[in-house]
C-alpha cells in the first residue's frame, strides 16, 4: 500500500467521520498512542501505565498527559495493533483519536468500523518507530470535535 493511497484513505475517513457528527463524553473518547512515540532512552513503563510519565518534555507523551488530564478523555499507549484493536474495541469507548503510522492508521480505521476513529499520522524526524512525535494540535482539535469542545476543565 503506497503512502499516497494511505495519506488518500485517512483523509476520506476523517472527512467522513466529521461529517457523522459523532458527540460523546470525554470519559467515552480515547486516545491511543504507538509505542514509538515514547523515547528510546526514557526508563518509565508508559506502556503499562500512562501516570509513569514524569512529563519531561523530552517526548510528546508530557503533553498528550496534560491532554489527557486537561479534557478528562481516556488515553492509553499501546505496543502493537493488536493491542491497540483489542482496546478500541472496548464497550466503554465510543470514539477513538488514534496516532499512528499511515499504515496502522489505515488498518486500523477497517477494524475499528463502524467505531469512529479520527487518524493523525505521527511525524517521523529520526525515521519510522523511533522517537516519533505526536502533532498536539491535531489531536486536540480531533478530541474537540467528539466532544464540542466544552468539556476542557
Ligand atoms: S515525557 Fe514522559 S515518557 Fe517522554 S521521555 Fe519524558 S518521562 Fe519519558
Amino acid at each position: 500500500m503506497s503512502n499516497l493511497f494511505q495519506r488518500a484513505v485517512i483523509r476520506l475517513n476523517n472527512a467522513i467521520v466529521r461529517r457523522r457528527r459523532v458527540r460523546a463524553e470525554p470519559r467515552e473518547v480515547l486516545i491511543l498512542l504507538p509505542h514509538c512515540l515514547h523515547h528510546e532512552s526514557c526508563p518509565q513503563n508508559v506502556v503499562r501505565n500512562l501516570d509513569e510519565c514524569r512529563r519531561c518534555g523530552k517526548c510528546s507523551l508530557a503533553d498528550l498527559v496534560k491532554a489527557r488530564d486537561d479534557y478528562g478523555v481516556l488515553c492509553c499507549v499501546v505496543g502493537g495493533g493488536r493491542q491497540a484493536l483489542a482496546r478500541l474495541k472496548q464497550s466503554d469507548v465510543k470514539a477513538v483519536v488514534a496516532v499512528a503510522c499511515g499504515k496502522e492508521l489505515v488498518a486500523g480505521i477497517w477494524a475499528a468500523f463502524p467505531k469512529p476513529v479520527m487518524a493523525v499520522p505521527n511525524l517521523t524526524p529520526e525515521g519510522p518507530c523511533r522517537n516519533t512525535l505526536a502533532d498536539l494540535g491535531a489531536v486536540l482539535a480531533a478530541v474537540e470535535l467528539f466532544t464540542g469542545g466544552a468539556e476542557m476543565k
